[in-house]
């Protein structure tokens, strides 16, 4: 109860439109960056193929948007400017939806909370314009324009003092701002578009002039613009089907990743969401290329029938409901997958390549090391000073593996050569009688055991190793159901659940292979593992599937050191292990130098 709720009876009043128009502003209008959304919203929904932003003290004193649109006509002025007057819809269904607008909420809404004076043009009449301030409507006027539409909002707030309080400073807004129309540009790329801040001396904030060709292209040459060329350059084409949901886009490689998440753009029917779902999805796809503090760097597209989406969730129109999505999620993990998977398998055949060019001295510019740019992999070099770099050495050196008598003898037969050493507790360095190998020991430790996995299952399945205490995992019912459904598959590989009441499952067994695992991360992995699948694939498949899933959990993570023995019975294991090239995910498990490269290096042929 209110503490200062009046002892007098209450009275029911019928609020007026001014009022009710400011409370739905309070919404609508978050800031001055969600006023030119709403603006550049109506002016693609007008089907403008120029559109130009002047703001002016971030946006508060002055925000002007200007396009060559349909206009509207001198009778529907004022129309434009009620509530719930849209030109988009007629309301029968709200599913159907194929423009940004559609509540007629925009403008009545800027009306209310600022100075708006909206003046039109449509061809073969002539240009009028009408003004709103603080609700108060003015009389259709004759004007002097062109064509299209130049809509001038001033002064935003002003009607109310108390959200103005509540504004950044003017950088902060002016920044929003940007965001916000890079945003909107990125998914029209057949726009041209100009943001300027006409503050003091008027200058260009952003602009992209309209693409053409088709439209991975148009779409490849916007995002350069707006996102830079080190993006696409490092982005590959995304294209994937299911269900009805289309997914399109560009996505960057693992290797260049941001240290937040910063340079994720998804979009729905062309309209920018900020969605939990889709993120979510963003994340999975790359969970097993990233480490955790890394963000995947992506612009996707959602496109399906409106009646498979609703996007009248949130009155800014940020978020969205998928009538399946289960399906929405799948397409995305899958998708990104494998494009990820392929371009990794392509990159691989280069690595040495892009080794040896990363390593070859630039006399010219000082080698910038820098997460945010393409780096030679996930772990790039850490910028340390010199001080701190000999102490790391010095706390980490790691026990060099004892030169063995016949090592020199040793390395002339083995391909992957001897062990000389582990580096950044990742990396074993092995001599060859022709050069030197970089293993990556994780990924080859997870290729190991995924290819043992596969065999143990070809021959009489997997050897189980019982739990001394089963573990109880606690799930939605749902995913127990998914679960027991294949719980005889799961058996075949040693990893051995039955139904524990409604909502839990309890582990018994796990695959000897693995050692010691964390039984509700692997049950968490393939639950994950069978939603990414969907129910399209075939049993195969999902278990080919879930067993790479399975086989990362036992495998050496990165981080641990490893005795000489340990290093050499890899390297051996390797050899003799098919497609131990590459890792689960594609990526290579090693490089090699030659001698000569690594010659060429130090300039001496
Ligand atoms: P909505 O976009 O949801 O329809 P708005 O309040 O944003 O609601 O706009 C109301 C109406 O005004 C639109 O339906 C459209 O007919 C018209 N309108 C607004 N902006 C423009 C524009 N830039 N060019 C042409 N028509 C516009
Ligand atoms: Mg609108």
């Amino acid at each position: 109860m209110n503490s200062h709720a009046p002892n007098i009876r209450p009275v029911i009043r019928q609020l007026d439109d001014a009022a009710i128009n400011r409370i739905a502003a309070g919404e609508v209008v978050e800031r001055p960056a969600s006023a030119v959304k709403e603006l550049v919203e109506n002016a693609i929904d007008a089907g403008a193929k120029r559109i130009s932003i002047d703001v002016a003290d971030g946006g508060k004193t002055l925000i002007r948007v200007t396009d060559d649109g349909c206009g509207i006509s001198a009778d529907d002025l004022p129309l434009a400017l009620s509530r719930h007057a849209t030109s988009k819809i007629d309301g029968s269904d709200l599913l159907n939806i194929h423009t940004f607008g559609f509540r007629g909420e925009a403008l009545p809404s800027l009306g209310a909370v600022g100075r708006l004076t909206i003046t039109s043009r449509v061809p073969g009449e002539g240009a009028a314009e009408i003004s709103v301030a603080g609700g108060e409507i003015g009389a259709v006027k004759p004007a002097a324009l062109n064509s299209g539409t130049v809509i001038t909002l001033r002064d935003l707030f002003y009607a109310t003092p108390a959200r103005l309080k509540f504004l950044r400073t003017d950088r902060a807004e002016a920044q929003a701002i940007t965001d916000v129309v890079k945003r909107l540009a990125m998914a029209e790329p057949f726009i041209r578009f100009e943001l300027r801040d006409v503050s003091n001396d008027p200058r260009t904030v952003f602009r992209a002039e309209a693409q053409s060709g088709d439209v991975v292209a148009a779409l490849k040459g916007r995002l350069r613009d707006v996102l830079g060329g080190d993006f696409t350059d490092n982005a590959i084409a995304i294209d994937a089907e299911r269900d009805g949901l289309h997914l399109t886009g560009f996505a960057a490689l693992p290797t260049y990743s941001r240290g937040a998440a910063v340079a994720q753009f998804l979009y729905v029917n062309g309209r920018p969401v900020k969605d939990k779902l889709l993120t979510g999805a963003l994340r999975a796809a790359y969970f097993d290329f990233l480490s955790r503090d890394r963000h995947p760097a992506a612009a996707l597209f959602v496109d399906c029938d409106p009646q498979l989406v609703d996007v009248n969730v949130h009155p800014a129109k940020s978020e969205v409901r998928f009538r399946d999505p289960g399906v929405a999620r799948g397409l995305i993990v899958s998708g990104l997958r494998h494009a990820l998977a392929e371009a990794g398998h392509r990159a691989s055949t280069t690595v040495a390549g892009a080794t040896l060019g990363a390593m070859r001295p630039e006399p010219t510019e000082p080698r910038v090391y820098q997460m945010d740019r393409p780096s030679l992999g996930p772990r790039a070099p850490i910028d340390t000073g010199f001080a701190e770099m000999a102490q790391d050495f010095s706390a980490q050196v790691v026990e060099t593996p004892q030169p063995m008598s016949n090592s020199e003898e040793a390395s002339t037969d083995l391909p992957l050569g001897v062990a000389r050493g582990q580096v950044h507790e990742n990396y074993i360095v092995a001599q060859t009688a022709t050069g030197m190998v970089i293993v990556d020991q994780h990924a080859a430790h997870e290729r190991l055991v995924y290819e043992k996995l596969k065999r143990q299952m070809a021959e009489n399945g997997v050897a189980a190793q019982a739990l001394l205490i089963p573990e109880i995992v606690s799930l939605s019912a749902g995913d127990c159901a998914r679960l027991l459904e294949i719980s005889d598959d799961l058996a075949r590989f040693g990893l051995g659940i039955e139904a524990f009441g409604g909502d839990a499952i309890a582990v018994r067994e796990t695959p000897a292979i693995l050692g010691e695992v964390d039984a509700k991360a692997m049950i968490h992995d393939i639950l994950d593992e069978l939603a990414d699948l969907g129910s399209s694939q075939s049993v195969q498949a999902k278990v080919e599937a879930i067993l790479s899933r399975v086989a990362c959990h036992g495998s050496i993570r990165s981080g641990r050191r490893m005795h000489a023995e340990e290093m050499n019975a890899l390297l051996r294991e390797m050899e003799a292990t098919p497609h131990s090239g590459q890792c689960n995910h594609g990526r290579p498990t090693y490089v090699e130098l030659k001698l000569a490269d690594i010659e060429r290096l130090f300039g001496r042929t």
